[in-house]
């Protein structure tokens, strides 16, 4: 592992159950007007009356923008930040999973630069409205991160845009807005926890504080098997995972993700396989490829979750039920295109296009 390394992290977190009405001093200073960047499912599981709530109390006004789509279009971040600009909004509130949360970020930035260029080729200023961002699901640790994934249909892929200034400035996390999550959304949103941490003790960038909160992350959330085999979730089961993924984010905001994720985008652009599943389906493949390389790195990672190979193998496939399968050439054009990704470069172990081709097909052959 690299001596050398920087370790940035700029996000307050509050954490525990009524965290939002409990910190309402923390919407507070960020100005009178609010724009709430969400989906559909905070208006049901209590997260968005509670920010109304307490913006409300806080004699603020808000606006609440709910079309953000899973996977988040260029079209949806500039309507959101056309509305952000139509009511004066000084700042955002993002609920939900990965795509508001996302989203959010790309809204506040374009709410204050036009990004005449597009949206990827523009380079991200320090001017952007500040966010206060609200986890429902437990996956992408976007709350601590200063990435936006946002489709990119020009060339047919997902692609992150970064910033230090899209780091949010307080991230909530209450666990009991995830009380009616779905199990599914729920397998899939850890498996993508899980990924995070486990590619960032995978990343060139790794270091000391980097590898004990992938470590945490990876006890927290393989401390939760039974319950997400059984679907079966405590409040404080539900606490564990939200605290593994965010710790998780807290690891690549400083890693960067590898090749999983590179891979991932092709299955989730071209047959909407969702995120956290597209990682959980490649994940066991990839380390065995890395295990040539790079063993005992990898068995200080299977040390970290907690159980060998195969039993951590045979986890993983026992939550993802069935597989996808698609065509040789599907398999060998989504390798290629996950070779031109910049996070393929990011990984201790280089992954050339064959070898990238390898896990797809051991992963996802008809
Ligand atoms: P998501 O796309 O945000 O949400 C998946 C589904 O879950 C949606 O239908 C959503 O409904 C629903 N949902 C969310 N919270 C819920 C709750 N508490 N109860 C019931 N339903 C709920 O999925 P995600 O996996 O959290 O995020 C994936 C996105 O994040 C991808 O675009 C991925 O590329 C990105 N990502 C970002 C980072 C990063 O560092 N920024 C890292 C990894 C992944 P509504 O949306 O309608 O509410
Ligand atoms: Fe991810």
């Amino acid at each position: 592992m690299e001596e050398r390394f920087e370790y940035y992290m700029p996000t307050r977190i509050v954490s525990g159950s009524g965290c939002v009405q409990k910190n309402a001093s923390l919407f507070r200073v960020y100005g009178e007007r609010a724009l709430i960047v969400t989906g559909k499912s905070s208006a049901k599981n209590g997260a968005l009356s509670d920010v109304e709530g307490v913006l409300r109390g806080n004699g603020q006004s808000y606006r609440v923008y709910d079309r953000i789509p899973n996977n988040p279009t260029v079209e949806s971040v500039t309507e959101g930040a056309r509305i952000a600009r139509e009511c004066g909004a000084d700042f955002v509130v993002a609920i939900g999973g990965g795509s508001p949360m996302d989203a959010a970020k790309a809204i506040a930035m374009l709410a204050r630069q036009d990004a005449k260029e597009g949206l990827f080729a523009h380079a991200i200023g320090e001017d952007v409205l500040p966010m206060l961002h609200i986890p429902t699901t437990a996956g992408t640790g976007s709350e601590v991160t200063q990435y936006a994934i946002i489709t990119n249909d020009e060339k047919q892929t997902k692609t992150s845009i970064a910033a230090k200034s899209l780091f949010p400035q307080v991230a909530f996390l209450d666990g009991e807005y995830m009380k009616e999550l779905p199990q599914d959304i729920a397998v899939n949103t850890a498996l993508d926890a899980m990924s995070h941490a486990i590619e960032g003790m995978l990343s060139v960038r790794a270091g000391v504080f980097t590898d004990a909160l992938a470590r945490e992350s990876l006890r927290l959330l393989l401390g939760e098997r039974k319950a997400l085999s059984e679907g079966t979730y405590t409040a404080e089961s539900r606490q564990n995972l939200l605290h593994g993924s965010t710790l998780a984010g807290m690891v690549i905001a400083n890693t960067g993700t590898t090749a999983v994720h590179g891979m991932g985008y092709s299955l989730t652009y071209f047959h909407q396989v969702p995120h956290g599943r597209a990682n959980g389906l490649l994940l066991p493949a990839f380390l065995r490829i890395c295990a040539k390389q790079i063993p005992q790195r990898i068995e200080e990672i299977y040390a970290a979750i907690g159980m060998g190979e195969e039993a951590f193998s045979a986890f993983v496939d026992a939550l993802l039920g069935r597989r996808e399968t698609y065509q040789d050439s599907l398999l060998r054009a989504y390798a290629e295109k996950a070779s031109l990704n910049k996070n393929i470069k990011n990984c201790m172990v280089y992954f050339s296009e064959e070898d990238l081709y390898a896990v797809l097909k051991a992963s996802l052959s008809k």
